[in-house]
């Protein structure tokens, strides 16, 4: 029988796990504070952005929220940028991708302050990562972490191939997969677009990670007997629904599951994942500018 992963679950146990951490930050006058910053009008952003701030307030995080006009110059943004680098309230705050194209993304990460970056994306961040010395990990591999936990897979050892080498999925996953460390000491692959022999890469591995935001790139044909599937894709897709559209995931299910020993679904798998250490990081964030000891 094949384990479905259920990512929702194991998000809502994360999330109850922080409770006791945001009530010490909150009896010592530092309740957590997470700011979300959406430049221009993207539903799907809009989306995301509503949903961190819902699961904000469910756990006793406050949550703020700033838009700027699509149209406004960069400057705009970098001095939102400035004041929440500023406000002692705010401890963590992301700013929502992407943004629009008169906008480098780059120049707006490197204005964050390094402390308060809780997606992880600051060059600081990422060389602390790479070092083995993270301050905070990016949510969604850190999530896949937590789900590989959840189904108590021996990392140890372990053939792990990642499809998809971006900065936010692939590399800091490939990176924090193959440190020295209990939820490391893996052997990890990267594929990309140009990577030649995919379905031989992916059929030998004990562990398959799909985040390369092609809808159903890979199938049972490409799955090993007994793998473990974790899939990161989120892929609109034109369907006869109300919104004209389904979401589907960079693994095709149910050809997948027919040959893996577990599977997280789309949705429902790595997404929940994700919203849930965007919340641990703000707390680890709160935690270390204020001082307090918490058990994370
Ligand atoms: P990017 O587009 O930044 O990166 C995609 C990667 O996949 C690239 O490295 C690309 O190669 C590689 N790739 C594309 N096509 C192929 C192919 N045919 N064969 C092998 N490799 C391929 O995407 P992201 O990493 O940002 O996101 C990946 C997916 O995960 C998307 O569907 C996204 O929506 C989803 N996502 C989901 C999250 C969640 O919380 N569930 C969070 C973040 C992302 P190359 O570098 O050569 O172009």
């Amino acid at each position: 029988m094949t384990e479905i992963i259920d990512g929702k679950a194991v998000a809502s146990q994360l999330r109850e796990d922080l409770q006791d951490a945001i009530e010490t930050l909150a009896d010592a006058g530092a309740r957590p504070g997470l700011a979300t910053v959406l430049m221009g009008e993207d539903p799907a952003s809009q989306t995301y952005v509503n949903m961190k701030q819902r699961d904000c307030e469910e756990v006793g995080i406050d949550g703020i929220h700033v838009e700027i006009d699509g149209d406004a110059p960069a400057e705009e943004l970098y001095d939102a940028i400035a004041d929440l680098n500023a406000d002692d309230d705010v401890h963590g705050y992301i700013v929502q991708s992407p943004v629009p194209d008169h906008v480098d993304y780059r120049d707006v990460i490197d204005r964050v302050d390094p402390a308060k970056d809780v997606d992880g994306f600051h060059p600081e961040n990422v060389g602390r990562l790479v070092a083995g010395d993270a301050r905070f990990r990016p949510c969604t591999p850190h999530g896949v972490q937590k789900l590989l936990e959840s189904v108590d897979v021996d990392l140890e050892g372990a053939d792990v191939t990642i499809v998809g080498r971006s900065d936010i999925v692939g590399k800091p996953l490939a990176n924090l997969l193959i440190q020295k460390a209990d939820d490391g000491n893996a052997t990890v692959t990267v594929c990309h677009s140009r990577t030649e022999k995919l379905v031989e890469k992916t059929r030998r591995a004990d562990i398959v990670v799909a985040a390369a935001g092609v809808p159903e790139l890979v199938d049972g044909s490409m799955v090993g007997e007994g793998a473990v599937v974790i899939d990161v894709g989120v892929n609109r897709v034109e369907a006869d629904t109300e919104k004209g559209y389904e979401l589907v995931g960079d693994v095709e299910f149910e050809s997948a599951k027919a040959k893996a020993s577990a599977i997280t679904p789309v949705p429902g798998g790595v997404g929940p994942m994700t919203r849930a250490m965007l919340l641990y990081n703000t707390v680890k964030a709160a935690s270390l500018q204020e001082n307090v000891d918490v058990d994370l």
